[in-house]
């Protein structure tokens, strides 16, 4: 495990040699440091990259500002369905500026299609839609944080060990009609498996939701919030700070599920990424 958070620490350090060959490089001066390092391999669909730049400088992905800690490093992500390209764009304080056209690796989504089903799924009456919508929103509220936590660089840790029963990026399309994907990792394992939190960070919520059941939120800075669902317990509160491999809670089906499981996911702000290749072999 420590090798793979080495691993995701250290390209900013290593590929500091390539890159700004141009620039001088003043021994005294602690931010003259490449102007922007990347991890050497391309992001992929659901991916999230971690970059460095100067202390200081600004970063924009496709337009959007990005918060920069204030070692230089900062974080990325892409969705499910993201672009072939995105664009980079680091500005430092005295304005240099560089832009990078980053290439996004493609996937193949699973993709079941189950016909023949019987109609008329049971759907919520008026007051749990009233309850659906509230929880969206406090979600979306949420999914807006941008702390300046410096958790999100230090790599990740299963929370559970299980069988994988659900990918990220799967879909099913039933009678034709396609459900929206999933977006997560689901772990089975019976109720009351201990469920620890990916890395550490603080406690954004922890609730009971329609969807999802009991639902914890953690947040590793930078808009890299976890979320860790359907548990049978939640042992943290709002606000509390969780330190590396911290138990939160356990296992088990709460909400909207057929089987006890751990529904874990992975945002980046409002963006889905998709755990699993942040987590070292199983
Ligand atoms: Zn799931």
């Amino acid at each position: 495990m420590l090798s793979r958070r080495l691993a995701l620490a250290l390209p900013g350090l290593l590929l500091g040699a390539c890159g700004g060959g141009a620039e001088p490089v003043a021994a005294s001066n602690p931010s003259a440091g490449p102007l922007l390092a990347l991890p050497p391999e391309a992001p992929a669909q659901g991916g999230l990259l971690l970059g460095r730049t100067r202390p200081g400088s600004r970063v924009t992905l496709d337009g959007r500002a990005v918060s920069v800690a204030p070692d230089g490093r900062f974080a990325l992500g892409f969705s499910r369905d993201a672009a072939p390209a995105a664009e980079l764009v680091v500005t430092t304080p005295g304005g240099q500026t560089e832009r990078r056209s980053l290439a996004v690796a493609r996937r193949e989504w699973d993709v079941q299609r189950i016909n023949g089903l019987p109609g008329a799924m049971v759907s919520p009456n008026a007051q749990q839609m009233a309850r659906i919508t509230r929880e969206r929103e406090r979600i979306a509220a949420l999914r807006k944080v941008d702390s300046d936590l410096p958790h999100f660089a230090e790599g990740f840790d299963w929370p559970a060990h299980g069988r994988i029963s659900g990918v990220y990026g799967s879909q099913r399309i039933l009678n034709g009609e396609p459900r929206a994907p999933h977006l997560g990792l689901d772990i089975a394992a019976p109720t009351g498996t201990p469920c620890a939190t990916m890395a550490p960070g603080r406690v954004l919520l922890a609730e009971d939701l329609y969807f999802t059941g009991n639902t914890v939120l953690v947040d590793h800075g930078h808009g890299v919030v976890s979320l860790y669902a359907h548990l049978s317990a939640m042992d943290v509160r709002e606000g509390a700070m969780l330190a590396r491999g911290q138990r939160l809670g356990a296992i088990g089906a709460t909400g909207r599920v057929t089987g006890p499981h751990l529904h874990l996911g992975l945002h980046w702000f409002a963006t889905a990424l998709d755990p699993q290749p942040l987590l070292p072999p199983a």
